[in-house]
């Protein structure tokens, strides 16, 4: 067992872990992967939404790892673009996605709670279709490894790269907390890595097709996401 992976985690590990993720910052992102890869040989996964920073990631992981673990959490509401590129990403790097699911489909969700509960009770809705799922899959994990980056939103402002998340009880690795939007699409062309149409056409963040709408030129990324409600996170990262 990780020497970090303690329930009640004592102020010495505590304190341990704050150094190495202090050490970590001055990495560059690859380099954490690969520490990452490393340290967690069994039980490291990744969670993709197969937005760009997910994207990064995958190219980033495959590079390091010759079966790496990755799973999405789908909702049966995804956009058919984030399904096509599950598909292309699949094929281009030639792993296969583990697909985590809710217990309810969307049809049965709707016979049980009504038509479009993520209208009238979106937190509801996501502690469904993503909350509860995730939760169920980690739960025999060593660490997961995320594309969560600090200026996306004030809840991930001081996401540290590595930490214990209480939440799931796991480690949880965020290689790409200090860059910007600009770094990751620099290495999105650079690399030549597929990624979803849809953020050439105002949707710099992707979640399920009823919860996300386009944004205009300068607005906050995650403007489109449940906009005009004051929710701006799943409940996957708190
Ligand atoms: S993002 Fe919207 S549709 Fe998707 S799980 Fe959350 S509330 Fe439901």
């Amino acid at each position: 067992m990780d020497s970090f992976k303690l329930g009640n985690m004592d102020s010495r590990s505590a304190e341990a872990l704050a150094r190495l993720s202090a050490e970590l910052e001055h990495r560059d992102a690859q380099d954490i992967v690969r520490w990452a890869v490393d340290r967690y040989p069994a039980g490291l996964v990744l969670a993709c939404s197969f937005g760009a920073e997910d994207m990064v990631l995958v190219d980033m992981l495959t590079r390091v790892h010759p079966a790496p673990i990755i799973f999405y959490l789908d909702t049966g509401l995804l956009f058919p673009e984030t399904y096509r590129l599950i598909d292309e990403a699949q094929t281009r790097y030639g792993f296969e996605c583990v697909r985590v699911v809710p217990e309810l489909t969307a049809a049965q969700q709707e016979e049980q709670y009504g038509d479009a509960l993520w209208s009238r009770h979106p937190d509801h809705c996501c502690a469904l279709r993503k909350v509860k799922p995730l939760q169920r899959y980690l739960a025999d994990k060593s660490a997961w490894m995320t594309g969560i980056r600090r200026d996306q939103t004030l809840i991930r402002k001081n996401a540290p790269i590595v930490d214990f998340d209480r939440q799931h009880g796991l480690m949880k690795i965020n290689p790409l907390a200090v860059w910007s939007s600009k770094d990751v699409f620099r290495y999105l062309i650079r690399n030549r890595v597929p990624y979803n149409p849809l953020h050439d056409h105002g949707y710099p963040s992707i979640g399920c097709m009823p919860c996300t709408r386009p944004v205009n030129p300068g607005d906050d990324a995650r403007s489109g996401r449940w906009a005009g409600q004051e929710k701006t996170e799943c409940g996957l990262h708190l």
